[in-house]
């Protein structure tokens, strides 16, 4: 046990909060902590007792991530020692891109490492995690050996912490974009510019499910489709694809995703998705499958009624698309919208559509973005794919 003086004390609030298996500690139950530098904090309770080591932002809401309830060093081999064992459980990945560490959901709190073949793309979220940032990547470099380290922090998250937003290259050189083998697709990631760390790979095992569902020849409709992701994966199975999105750059890359791939039944329309679906229904277009994958429309607590109101309307709006025996799969990516919300809205869509849906499987996230019973916000992908029974 070490003597060192504790330099943060917490509330028995936020004690139980570490109790119960969530790693945050609000800036209401730290009760005393340095005030000016962000960086590693032992943290105690009123009584002096030791209770763990974190990450300290001192002007996020999101004051403490615990990091350990050990009291040793937390050095390069410390985190190589958990970025290691995050590593270690990925196993079974048929892709060459994957989330290495899924940061809360690995005990790595605001920590995401993506590899891309030999290269490594990472988020560093919080103050705390800044401060110590030229460990963190000797530890990566010590792990994972990549060729190339590039640091996507320019996600506005980092405003809460009071960090800029930037995109820097650590190590090696990092390409604008990077080929990735997917379940035998190929498509590009747009490492440097494209969204989160150039791609969502999240998705790759619900891409094969809803491909391998299609109707073998038949009409898949791939909405918010980003770089064509799922449009690839149908275009496989399916006669042929419409892709939609609202980003032309999204589907410039989309369309040489399908070149790559020989792939030349894919149709990519620029278009808001609200409207494309009326229009579809309007015109009594059917479709074997659908994929809707929008943006988090939930980004706040607050948001949530308007959000769900917008998941009910493209849902309803989808089954109704689809031609008998047709299939749905549908996501949410709003962590605010849990997964019973989810499925409510889903219960209350299929009501209004008029159509008799199966429950086929529930779904989220690929296993290499791990969720923690105990972290909600480690659960924030959940989908469904459904059958058009009549
Ligand atoms: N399905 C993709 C990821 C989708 S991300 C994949 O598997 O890779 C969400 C996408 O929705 C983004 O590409 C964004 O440009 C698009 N988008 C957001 N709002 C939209 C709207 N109203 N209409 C059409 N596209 C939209």
């Amino acid at each position: 046990m070490s003597t060192d003086k504790l330099t943060a004390v917490v509330s028995a609030k936020g004690a139980a909060r570490w109790a119960a298996g969530h790693p945050w500690i609000y800036r209401s139950d730290v009760l005393d902590a340095p005030r000016g530098e962000p960086g590693i904090v032992r943290v105690g309770d009123r009584r002096g007792a030791f209770l763990g080591q974190a990450l300290y932002s001192p002007r996020s809401e999101i004051r403490l991530r615990l990091l350990t309830t050990e009291d040793a060093p937390i050095d390069v081999a410390w985190w190589a020692g958990r970025i290691g064992a995050a590593a270690g459980r990925r196993t079974g990945i048929d892709a060459t891109a994957w989330r290495v560490v899924h940061a809360e959901g690995d005990g790595l709190p605001s920590l995401v490492i993506d590899r891309y073949g030999p290269y490594v793309v990472a988020q560093l979220l919080s103050a705390g995690l800044e401060a110590v940032r030229s460990d963190v990547i000797a530890a990566i470099r010590t792990v994972l050996s990549p060729e190339g380290i590039l640091l996507r922090n320019d996600t506005a998250i980092r405003r809460h912490e009071g960090l800029p937003l930037e995109t820097s290259t650590v190590l090696g050189s990092v390409p604008e974009e990077i080929e990735v083998t997917e379940h035998t697709v190929r498509y590009l990631a747009g490492v440097q510019h494209g969204q989160k760390t150039g791609a969502f790979l999240d998705q790759r095992d619900n891409r094969a499910s809803i491909a391998s569902l299609t109707r073998a020849g038949g009409r898949a409709l791939d909405l918010f489709t980003y770089h064509g992701s799922f449009a690839l994966h149908l275009a496989r199975r399916a006669g042929s694809v419409m892709a939609v999105d609202q980003s032309p750059e999204a589907l410039a890359r989309g369309s040489r995703n399908a070149a790559l791939n020989g792939l030349t039944n894919i149709a990519w329309r620029e278009a808001n998705a609200f409207d494309f679906l009326r229009s579809l229904e309007r015109a009594r277009e059917q479709f074997d499958a659908v994929v809707l994958d929008p943006p988090a429309f939930a980004k706040t607590r607050e948001s949530v009624p308007r959000a769900r109101a917008g998941y009910k309307e493209i849902n309803l709006r989808a089954m109704r698309l689809l031609a008998p025996d047709g299939v749905l799969l549908t996501c949410s990516c709003s962590y605010h919208v849990h997964r019973a919300d989810f499925m409510d809205m889903l219960t209350d869509a299929a009501r209004d559509s008029g159509r008799r849906l199966e429950l086929v499987r529930l779904t989220g996230a690929a296993a290499d973005h791990p969720e923690v019973l105990t972290i909600p916000e480690t659960a924030y992908l959940k989908g469904a794919i459904l059958r058009a029974l009549d």
